[in-house]
């Protein structure tokens, strides 16, 4: 079924206009680069940005049943112990005694190297968290570790969100933030780093409910990233069988992308029961339980995890806008984002770098990114101006000629269909308005 879909283009495209256009960067490339880190360029920090700010929007803002959190990535390390991740946050590794080269050996086929067909090792389980210390004295009492899931910040600030909020189960409290995982193999560009950032619900509600709302929740996430333009052939569910679920999992369904290399989870979508809450309850010595009003009963509430990859989401919005066209015998590469992912919203572009038509347009500028990001260029033809903010995926393009400084009207073109409309200086910003629905 799958091998009729179609990716949108090659990883390799997209790293290169990520780089050229300021997307994304190798992490510390004058020094070689740092294996499987990446760094968000000024186009890379607006797109990803949106992508929060999107999904901030459709599970806190427009939601009266969600809160929002922002929990410190170094924590007690008895969250840890209590999370399971200390006991069996692990792969098996194996290292080749020929090439050095290590691997996870539940993807690995046969017992040779795959690289030069070397001997391996005998597996042995290697935790996936970084560790750190904590205060100046290197000593093992001080050792913290970098959170390999903002889940835990959550779980821990559950009776802190109840008593200082008016929530009454069921409710959800949200989060993003940076995680840390030690994969033995990252790769795939940003698709699987060893740090990263994840966007996070738990919600909480009463035993015996969990199921229900588990299935809405999957319905609400996948609608999510076809609203933001994702093409629905290259999104499916994939439900967890038995044998894949994590230990605290009761059920899970994960949000698949087609990439580039194949079908890949988006996101994951877990019935996590009361299993973290109990065992904080346990190692802590605090009570977890909630007082139901509506039922006069007490509980340790079930819990439903939409968890979500921002850097994922953000490489499958771009990945999924790139489109190359044929226009006029030339090859048109255009970033169809939604144009509330669009880097910038518009560009204004003056004909020229004369004097009032300069001033105009800077004008014009000036008072537009009061309400969005506007690029400004000048430089160049007006058709690799155009090339340009296509490639970038900016829906708007308002062109300022020596025509405007008569009848007080520039041309505004549309990044998709490429029409031009001429529009009254004094009705740009409504006009535009108008078009971006924002
Ligand atoms: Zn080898």
């Amino acid at each position: 079924m799958g091998d009729q879909v179609q990716a949108t283009t090659t990883m390799e495209k997209i790293v290169s206009l990520a780089k050229r256009r300021g997307f994304i960067f190798q992490s510390s490339e004058i020094y070689g680069g740092l294996n499987s880190c990446w760094d968000y360029g000024p186009l890379g920090v607006e797109l990803k940005n949106n992508v929060k700010r999107a999904w901030w929007k459709a599970v806190v803002q427009m939601r009266d049943d969600m809160v929002g959190l922002d929990s410190s990535i170094l924590m007690h390390p008895r969250v840890w112990e209590a999370s399971g991740h200390v006991a069996g946050f692990s792969d098996p590794l194996v290292d080749c005694k020929q090439c050095r080269q290590r691997f996870r050996a539940d993807h690995l086929e046969g017992d040779r190297c795959p690289e030069c067909g070397g001997e391996l090792t005998e597996a042995r389980q290697f935790n996936l968290m970084f560790k750190t210390f904590m205060g100046p004295v290197e000593e093992s009492a001080a050792v913290v570790y970098l959170r390999p899931e903002t889940a835990q910040g959550i779980f821990v600030n559950f009776q802190n969100v109840l008593t200082s909020t008016r929530m009454k189960i069921p409710f959800g409290i949200a989060q993003i933030g940076k995680s840390f995982r030690n994969e033995i193999t990252p790769g795939n560009f940003t698709f699987r780093t060893r740090e990263f950032e994840q966007m996070e619900i738990e919600y909480f509600v009463r035993p015996g409910t969990d199921e229900a709302v588990h299935e809405q929740w999957i319905k609400d996430r996948f609608q999510w990233y076809l609203d933001y333009g994702i093409t629905p052939e290259r999104l499916r569910l994939r439900p967890h069988d038995q044998d894949e679920l994590a230990h605290y999992a009761r059920a899970c369904s994960d949000i698949e992308y087609y990439f580039p290399m194949g079908w890949s989870e988006l996101e994951g979508i877990a019935n996590r029961t009361d299993f973290d809450l109990k065992q904080h309850e346990k190692y802590s010595g605090c009570r977890m339980d909630y007082f139901d009003p509506a039922t006069n009963e007490h509980y340790v509430p079930y819990v439903i995890e939409p968890s979500a990859g921002a850097d994922r989401a953000t490489l499958a919005f771009l990945l999924d806008a790139y489109h190359e066209e044929e226009v006029n015998g030339e090859t048109r590469v255009v970033l169809k984002l939604h144009y509330a992912l669009a880097p910038y919203k518009v560009a204004v572009l003056p004909l020229s770098r004369k004097e009032p038509l300069v001033n105009l347009a800077n004008e014009l500028w000036r008072s537009l990114r009061k309400n969005w990001m506007v690029d400004y260029d000048d430089s160049k033809a007006i058709g690799r101006r155009y090339r340009r903010q296509d490639e970038i995926g900016t829906p708007f393009c308002v062109t300022v000629d020596f025509q405007s400084l008569e009848d007080n009207m520039v041309t505004v073109r549309d990044r998709d269909t490429m029409n031009q409309d001429r529009v009254p200086i004094a009705e740009l910003e409504q006009y535009l308005k108008e078009k971006l629905g924002f």
